[in-house]
């Protein structure tokens, strides 16, 4: 499937889609510029700017900025040729984004009703729940290029897998998914979704080495290495949460013993809140714990910001447990950010002060000197606006 027919079609495709990989984020560039960094004729590219300038995909900025002689057009991408669409799934239902050729996000919805299941039947569904909130956007579903889907779990986005829905068909997701919406999808797990959203227009600024750290229910890592998502061999890097680095004799969700995210993510904090209620700790969530209610992430993390001492306790231990391992990390990659993202990045007050100190205490200075730690600044839109993003790189091959 096809997302840029006229530019795929040409003779200048490979020039093309470097044209639109350089325009990103509004910039716009000179014919100079550009066959200089094309390492191609001033005529050819000339060529090839007005076709295409013709097809809708450039369009004339301004003059560059000079003290005397014949100024220069400055050209860059049409914002309203086209738009991406990215869609989190998540546990808790649909995120959507949507942004513009250049780069900017234009819309997001959080909290549409959805739970995947392994259906053909909710596959459609996802489509009907996506284009109903493109429809209420006021978005014209024939102008959307390419749609990014993310998911939790193991996905492999060359091939198009997911290793937790759709295993045993004969079709990967993906290609269900572009049936469903007629139009090229980037398959791609959350949590790298997540790290390359915040990588192109989140907390990150100038830098190009970022860890991102999902600490959900699960935890996860997206490596932005040198500008470039890290996948690995088969894009299965970055379970951090499965590193056997802990001595607590708590079985893990992979069936091992002792791996981080047993003491590092929402699954941990869940247990310590739940052991110390059983142990008969005061809290303000003991009277449903006597109740035999079911006690829930989300109402511990309520619990914490209403400022409970015993949630808060364990949400410094997990802090510090996380912390402990991001030292190693921090002396692994030695890398210029670490963002702390996923559903326990709002108890960022309690999470985090451990979270430094620990840090501090097991990493080696002059490496951890030059790191930064900030929580994610996109939140729960992270995953959707990084599919989103993705579907442009992807299809430009910016990303193998
Ligand atoms: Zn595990």
């Amino acid at each position: 499937m096809e997302a840029f027919p006229e530019i795929s079609g040409s003779h200048y495709a490979a020039e093309k889609k470097r044209i639109m990989s350089l325009c990103n984020n509004r910039k716009g560039y000179c014919i100079a510029d550009l066959a200089r960094r094309l390492d191609a004729s001033i005529p050819k590219v000339t060529r090839i700017v007005t076709e295409m300038m013709a097809d809708g995909y450039l369009v004339e900025l301004g003059k560059v900025e000079s003290s005397g002689g014949r100024r220069a057009s400055l050209f860059g991408l049409n914002p309203n040729v086209g738009y991406f669409a990215g869609i989190h799934v998540g546990h808790e239902g649909l995120t959507l984004a949507v942004t513009d050729f250049p780069g900017n996000v234009l819309h997001t919805v959080e909290n549409i009703p959805f739970g995947l299941e392994n259906t053909e039947e909710s596959v459609h569904r996802l489509g009907a729940r996506v284009r109903s909130s493109l429809e209420t956007l006021k978005i014209d579903l024939s102008r959307i290029v390419a749609y990014g889907v993310d998911l939790t779990g193991r996905v492999n986005h060359q091939t198009g897998y997911s290793y937790s829905y759709f295993i045993s068909e004969q079709k990967p997701i993906r290609t269900l998914l572009e049936e469903e919406f007629g139009r090229p999808v980037v398959l791609e797990n959350d949590t790298r979704a997540m790290a390359w959203g915040e990588y192109v227009c989140g907390v990150a600024g100038d830098e190009g080495t970022i860890l991102f750290l999902n600490v959900g229910w699960g935890l996860g890592m997206g490596m932005v290495l040198d500008g470039k998502l890290f996948y690995g061999k088969s894009g299965f890097s970055g379970e951090v949460g499965h590193f056997p680095l802990l001595s607590n004799n708590q079985y893990c969700r992979c069936g091992k013993i002792g791996c981080l995210e047993t003491g590092a993510s929402g699954l941990a904090l869940h247990r310590l809140v739940t052991e110390k209620l059983a142990q008969g700790r005061t809290s303000i969530l003991s009277p449903a714990y006597k109740k035999g209610d079911k006690i829930s992430l989300d109402s511990i993390l309520g619990a914490i910001d209403r400022e409970d001492v015993l949630a808060i306790e364990c949400i410094e231990e997990v802090g510090a447990t996380l912390g402990h391992s991001l030292a190693g990390l921090i002396n692994i990659f030695n890398p210029d950010l670490v963002i702390i993202g996923g559903r326990l990045s709002c108890t960022e007050r309690y999470l985090l002060p451990p979270l430094r100190s620990t840090v501090n205490k097991y990493s080696l200075n002059i490496v951890n000197n030059d790191t930064h730690i900030k929580v994610s600044q996109l939140g729960r839109t992270a995953g959707a606006i990084g599919s989103s993003l993705l579907a442009k790189s992807l299809l430009l091959g910016n990303i193998e």
